[in-house]
């Protein structure tokens, strides 16, 4: 793991971002270019401080005309657009995010990756629990590992999806 922030592009409107956003986050290489859409895959990134919110938040002020697709997002990232509303503009879409889940019965981890719009719908006023899975190991019925009411609660802010990603 990395503490510095990198973005490997993977196309042209496709990046990976991954590292610690903190004080000396730069997104500037997202500004670079005019982008009319973004494709924001974070999954490496693995936390995100305080004057890091800051940067993120200053960052989409001058990416205010762009729409962005967050994609795979890691825990850090989730926590952050539930508890910060300003994570996401008006042109944002959550795409995918990373939820774990723990097996009672063999206690295994296990880490889905959740298709906002497939596999759990946006817009609710109240999430109680993550959708279902099951335990590749044991087959029993797994525990969402994250209390749903606040680790959720970015769904309720999201817009109903307007176009597909790509
Ligand atoms: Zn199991």
């Amino acid at each position: 793991m990395t503490n510095i922030l990198s973005f490997d592009w993977e196309k042209d409107d496709y990046v990976r971002i991954s590292g610690m956003v903190d004080e000396n986050a730069d997104f500037s290489e997202l500004y670079k270019k005019h982008h009319e859409v973004l494709f924001l895959d974070l999954k490496g990134v693995h936390r995100i401080n305080s004057s890091g919110v800051r940067k993120w938040v200053l960052a989409l002020d001058k990416l205010k005309d762009v729409e962005l697709h967050y994609i795979n997002c890691s825990f850090p990232v989730v926590d952050q657009l539930s508890m910060v509303p300003e994570f996401i503009n008006k042109k944002s879409y959550v795409e995918s995010f990373d939820a774990r889940y723990v097996c009672e019965n063999d206690n295994t981890t296990h880490i889905f990756n959740l298709v906002v719009g497939f596999d759990i719908q946006p817009g609710l006023k109240k999430y109680e629990d993550g959708p279902e899975r099951f335990c590749p190991n044991c087959k029993n019925r797994l525990e969402f590992d994250h209390n749903p009411d606040s680790y959720l609660f970015f769904l309720s802010n999201l817009h109903p999806k307007k176009k597909a990603a790509s």
